[in-house]
Parts: structure tokens; C-alpha cells; sequence
């Protein structure tokens, strides 16, 4: 029978330490129970917001006035022979990369340190050191929460994987249960040491210590070419399909370490907003707000936020 809690704080299960209670919560180990879930959700009238592992939400100071439901389904299939994983939603990112490496099978090194789950990473189509999830999905077992709960596989291009998009984004009644990874064969030393030095790039150009969703917004395509060759000349790097990066953008605004309440842009990754102890969705609400403006009327550029809010 599936425990289904009331009023549960949830910044505890969001990266950010920030927001208000779920007016329900319950934390599903199967899809069975996902089911059971939904149908509680859907007898009472309620809304309900699937959350992973909490590192790319911004839930608001009221909290969720409905079913929050942690997906935690958390089965694991290591195909040797044929390079391939088959992974629950619930899986944490890290497990993923660390058994993948364990046993010889290489393509998921650049997800080390990408915190959350399975679900959300491929929701998102997360992606860091030229590696995406789109790169390495075989197929998705997804639930189709509207209507009668059909169980549907969809192929990596049904899954319509594009830069922190995917057709689970536009469409937030479909339910991630599970993935099929195809990888390839390789070599436990060499993966790790290529996670190895991933890591320490990380920690290198991350903040440190201090609560964040990750980087708040997505790069920008920018039309304007005179900023795009700037970028360029600044960074010794090309701009892939005009692409620059927003924390780039939010520099040449002059914003780093702009401060509002307790939310504050990171002095270490201008893209990273802070929580520096006691900040409230609010504070972040204004600071983005802020950050968008002056980058819109500074650069020409409109950011959109890759952080996804939860009960505004
Ligand atoms: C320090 C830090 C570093 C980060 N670095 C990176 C990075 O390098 N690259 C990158 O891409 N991201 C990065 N992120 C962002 C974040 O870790 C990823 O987006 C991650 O994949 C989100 O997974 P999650 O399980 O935490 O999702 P959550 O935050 O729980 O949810 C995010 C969205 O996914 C949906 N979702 C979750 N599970 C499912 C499911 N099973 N079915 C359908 N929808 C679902 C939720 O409803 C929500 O809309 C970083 C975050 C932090 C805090």
C-alpha cells in the first residue's frame, strides 16, 4: 500500500534547500505504485509534479498545492555482451556512471558529477563535456499519465532529444519509468581516469559548498554576430550554431556576485545562482527577473530559464 504523506517540506528534496511544503507527497518504487499515485491524484482532483532527484527545480515559498510524486523506481540491467543498461527513472546519474565504468562499458563519463536521477537527466536531455543523454539512449519506457495509464517505449528519435529538450519537456504527462543505454565496450582505467579529470574541471569552475539548481539558464542562440566574434576572441573558442554561453552573457552584463536577499550570482560561474543560506524562491524570482532584464537591455538577448519551477 502506497505511504502517502502530508505536508512535507520540500526543500529538503530540492538541491536549492529552498520552498514550501507538498500538501502531499509520496515516493513511488514501482510503476504499480506510480499508478496507485496518479489514480489518488486524479480521484481527489489534484495536480500532481513528478520530482527526481531535485537538482534542476525552484519550488516556490508556498510550496505545491497537490501530489508530489518522488519517483524512486530504481531497477538496474547490465547487458555486458551487448553494451547496453537498462535503468529505472529513479536511478541516480552517479550510480549510472559509476556501475558503466565498473564493468568495462564506456559513453557515460561526462555525466560524472551531474547530480539527480535517470528520469530528470533525460526529461532535460542533460549534458556536460560534449556528452547528452540523446547520445546514449537506445529507448524510454514512459507512462502516459492522462487517460488510462498506457505503458508506451518510445525510440531515441520518438524521444525528440535537442539542447535541454526532449519530448517528455512539452509533454508533462508522460512519466519516465525506465531507459535502455546503449554504450560501448571499453576500459575501466581509461573511463576513469577520463571521469577523473571531468571532476576536477568541475571543481574547479563550480561553486563550492553552497546550495544551487545547477546553471539557471540555458545558452542562448544570439542573433547578434559583433557579440558572438567577442565572445569568441575572449574565450579562444567557436560558438557552435551561435550559441554563447549565459554565464558569459551575464558577466558582460556586470552581474557576477549581484546579490538579492539570499540569492546571489555565484563569483565563481556567473550561471549559477546561490542559495547563501537563508534564501527564499522569492529572492531567486527577483534576482533571475533582474538578470533577464539587464541582459535583454544591456545584450539584446532574452535568457529562458533550464531550472524548472515548481508551484508558482
Ligand atoms: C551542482 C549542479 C550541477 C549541475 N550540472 C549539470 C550539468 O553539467 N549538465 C546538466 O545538464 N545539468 C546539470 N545540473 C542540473 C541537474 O542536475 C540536471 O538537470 C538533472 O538531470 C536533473 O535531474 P533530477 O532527477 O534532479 O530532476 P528534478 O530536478 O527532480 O526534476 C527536473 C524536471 O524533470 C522532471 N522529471 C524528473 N523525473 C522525471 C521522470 N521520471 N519522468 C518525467 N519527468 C521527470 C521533473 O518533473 C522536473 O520538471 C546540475 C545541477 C546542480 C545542482
Amino acid at each position: 500500500m502506497l505511504n502517502i504523506q502530508n505536508n512535507i517540506p520540500l526543500s529538503k528534496h530540492a538541491a536549492f534547500r529552498i520552498g514550501g511544503p507538498a500538501k502531499f507527497f509520496a515516493e513511488v518504487f514501482s510503476i504499480e505504485e506510480l499508478e496507485e499515485a496518479l489514480q489518488f491524484a486524479k480521484e481527489k482532483s489534484l495536480k500532481f509534479f513528478v520530482l527526481g532527484g531535485g537538482s534542476n527545480v525552484l519550488v516556490s515559498d508556498r510550496g505545491f498545492d497537490g501530489l508530489v510524486i518522488k519517483m524512486k523506481i530504481n531497477n538496474l540491467k547490465i547487458d555486458i555482451e551487448n553494451s547496453k543498461m537498462e535503468v529505472g527513472s529513479g536511478i541516480p546519474l552517479i550510480k549510472i556512471v559509476r556501475d558503466s565504468i565498473e564493468h568495462d562499458l564506456s559513453g557515460m563519463e561526462w555525466a560524472i558529477g551531474i547530480p539527480g536521477t535517470l528520469g530528470g537527466a533525460v526529461r532535460g536531455n542533460a549534458g556536460a563535456f560534449g556528452g547528452t543523454m540523446g547520445d546514449v539512449i537506445e529507448n524510454v519506457k514512459a507512462l502516459e499519465a492522462s487517460g488510462s495509464f498506457e505503458i508506451k517505449n518510445l525510440s531515441n528519435v520518438q524521444c525528440e532529444f535537442k539542447y535541454r529538450n526532449s519530448a517528455f519537456k512539452n509533454n508533462s504527462n508522460l512519466l519516465i519509468i525506465s531507459a535502455i543505454l546503449k554504450l560501448q565496450a571499453g576500459n575501466k582505467e581509461k573511463s576513469q581516469k577520463e571521469a577523473e579529470e571531468i571532476l576536477n574541471k568541475r571543481a574547479a569552475k563550480q561553486p563550492k559548498g553552497m546550495a544551487s539548481a545547477g546553471s539557471f539558464f540555458m545558452n542562448p542562440v544570439v542573433k547578434n554576430s559583433q557579440l558572438i566574434k567577442e565572445f569568441e576572441e575572449e574565450k579562444n573558442v567557436k560558438s557552435k550554431g551561435g550559441k554563447v554561453p549565459a554565464g558569459w552573457l551575464i558577466d558582460r552584463a556586470d552581474l557576477r556576485g549581484k546579490k538579492i536577499g539570499g540569492a546571489m550570482i555565484s563569483e565563481e560561474h556567473s550561471n549559477f545562482i546561490v542559495n547563501t543560506g537563508n534564501a527564499t524562491a522569492e529572492d531567486v524570482i527577483m534576482l533571475t527577473s533582474y538578470i533577464k532584464q539587464q541582459v535583454r537591455d544591456k545584450l539584446g538577448v532574452q535568457l529562458q530559464e533550464e531550472v524548472q519551477y515548481v508551484g508558482f
